[in-house]
């Protein structure tokens, strides 16, 4: 039976909660009490520098430090560049920074797959001198001819039989640099007719005259990831090698390649990848949408990489709560985005400054307000955090409210604002719709109101009940702001999926996103911090765009609204 998300009393977090367990938890558990690894417990997140890390990144990232910390034992981030034609230095550095801001901390165990490149040289000289590796001649295609199929066995290399002698002096040339990119591969000599595909001779090094983004032009072979990956656990000493379940049948192979070195071996455990609903989690795809221009770079709000959710106002907290609550298992399953919405919401409504800013404005004027007269108001700032404050936000004559929340000709259950209807403006009075004013075209472009002067706290009107209350702004206080509105990147729920979205640039959402240009917010806001994070009363959280605001002339992204679908799905779930 699989463990995800069951509950384990003996399971708190630091705040004494319960955590939901999962089975690789369990796995460290019972090592630790059998004494498998000498009570210890050493795991790594192994990235490879070809792409921005992603959600689904961030489930491996919270795994793999989650379970260190939890049980004392330490985690490692390693770069696994082992291709030096797809990775580059620019992604070590956004890495480095995401890991970093999720909260997580490595010491100074960071370590790269090519710290290992001369180790790896002599251990591939090791297999072919033992007899289990030599050098082939056959092409990158007449290798995957000879591979066979999952019902035909695969067929031995005319090479395979070389000599230890000649096969050491063709891996040492083509080390040197005698031969061209392609001419030749060392691959293991295990059994082309195993059940395994992975274990038909694969691969070990290839020639690539390629520069490395660390090692340079030191190398013209490199190893394939694959003969890499596993011994650079052993080197590590890692004590749980977690990684996604594509790798169940490498494990096998890595087994095979450790047992013939005769080194240190970690365990590998194998857990099901992340999916989410309407988006991808591929670097190969998101790199497609950067490089197509369909998004605007990793770090577009709409991308589902680490650093574009912290561009649209994500928290390092709401991620690792969202990693902890999808748990665990082996099986493959699709997260609605609703989860992570949600996790985002009740951190934010913990955090969150409430403000007002009106997204699309519709002017009013209070006509028995006195013209020129200007009263300020205190608004809290946080009715979730008592000492959040308040602070103090002008009232005048003329004023705008949401284009949306005033109708000419409203249904019934409309509380908001209608001819001859009354609304109480937050934090201030009670107003009554006197008059719409039209332009040419019979467009509203004002409405002239009333207010009750009795009807703020303490007066003699303040307790009349009254359905709805509205946001609004001071008309010569408010500063313009440019807010942009998100929606699912795909139209798809699984774009990855060759069939449902055979072509990535149809399933494109053309509704992603809008910019809306003439917002008004309160005139605070015109300063606020790159990142800072706000709710804008009835409208959702925002957050200042850390790259495209400018003070005097702030933008903001919306991160989420309001509405909580999850709250609801999983009411109904029971
Ligand atoms: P992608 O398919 O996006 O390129 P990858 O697996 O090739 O992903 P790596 O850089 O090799 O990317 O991944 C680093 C670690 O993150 C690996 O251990 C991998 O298993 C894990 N990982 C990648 N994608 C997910 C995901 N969607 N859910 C959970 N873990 C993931
Ligand atoms: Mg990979």
């Amino acid at each position: 039976m699989n463990k995800a998300n069951e509950t384990d009393p003996d399971n708190s977090s630091p705040g004494g909660a319960a955590v939901p367990s999962h089975f690789i938890r369990e796995i460290v558990k019972s090592d630790l009490k059998t004494g498998k690894w000498n009570g210890c417990v050493q795991t790594r997140f192994p990235p490879e520098p070809n792409g921005f890390l992603h959600i689904g990144h961030a489930k491996s990232i919270c795994l793999n430090f989650g379970l260190a910390s939890e049980f004392g034992g330490l985690c490692n981030l390693r770069f696994d560049d082992t291709n030096p034609t797809k990775e580059e230095d620019f992604y070590v550095k956004a890495i480095i920074e995401d890991v970093k801001w999720l909260g997580f901390d490595w010491g100074d165990r960071m370590f790269y797959a090519s710290d290992n490149f001369v180790q790896l040289y002599e251990w591939a000289v090791k297999l072919i001198k033992d007899g289990h590796a030599y050098v082939d001649d056959l092409s990158a295609d007449e290798i995957r001819q000879h591979r066979g199929t999952l019902t035909l066995p695969g067929r031995d290399s005319p090479y395979r039989n070389r000599s230890v002698a000649e096969n050491l002096d063709l891996f040492e040339r083509m080390k040197d640099g005698e031969f061209v990119d392609g001419a030749k591969v060392l691959r293991a000599k295990i059994d082309m007719a195993s059940g395994n595909l992975n274990l038909r001779d694969p691969v070990l090094y290839r020639i690539l005259k390629v520069p490395h983004h660390r090692t340079g032009d030191r190398w013209c072979i490199y190893p394939m990831y694959d003969f890499a990956h596993g011994q650079s656990d052993s080197i590590e000493k890692i004590t749980h090698s977690i990684c996604t379940l594509e790798f169940e049948d490498h494990r096998p192979l890595y087994d095979w390649i450790l047992d013939k070195l005769g080194v240190y071996h970690p365990q590998q455990i194998e857990f099901a990848r992340l999916n989410l609903a309407y988006t991808l989690l591929s670097k190969r795809k998101l790199l497609q949408l950067v490089e197509e221009g369909c998004v605007d770079g990793w770090d577009d709000p709409r991308m589902p990489t680490i650093s574009g959710m912290r561009r649209r106002g994500y928290t390092p907290e709401s991620i690792r709560d969202f990693c902890e609550r999808i748990g665990v298992a082996k099986a493959n399953s699709t997260v609605e985005m609703a989860l992570l919405e949600h996790c985002l919401r009740e951190d934010l409504n913990k955090r969150a400054r409430r403000v007002m800013a009106v997204l699309r404005p519709l002017k009013i004027v209070i006509t028995n307000y006195p013209e020129g007269q200007v009263e300020e108001f205190a608004a809290e700032n946080n009715p979730e955090e008592p000492e959040a404050g308040s602070r103090k936000i002008p009232f005048s004559r003329e004023l705008y409210i949401e284009r949306d929340d005033f109708m000419e000709d409203p249904p019934k259950k409309f509380f908001r604002l209608a001819p001859g209807k009354e609304v109480r403006l937050k934090h201030a009075f009670i107003i009554r719709c006197e008059e719409v004013v039209k332009d040419d075209g019979g467009n509203v472009i004002e409405l002239r109101c009333t207010y009750d002067p009795d009807s703020r706290t303490g007066g003699a009107t303040a307790g009349r009940k009254i359905k709805g209350t509205l946001h609004w702004v001071s008309s010569q206080h408010a500063k313009k702001a440019e807010v942009r509105l998100y929606n699912h990147l795909f139209t798809k729920v699984n774009p990855a999926d060759e069939k449902e979205c055979p072509d990535l640039k149809t399933g494109l959402n053309p509704d992603s996103l809008e910019v809306l240009k003439d917002c008004l917010v309160e005139p605070a806001l015109a300063e606020a911090d790159p990142g800072e994070r706000f709710q804008f009363l009835r409208m959702g959280y925002f957050c200042v765009d850390s790259k495209e605001s400018k003070p005097g002339a702030p933008a903001f992204n919306r991160a989420v609204t309001l509405r909580d679908t999850w709250a609801k799905i999983s009411k109904k779930k029971g």
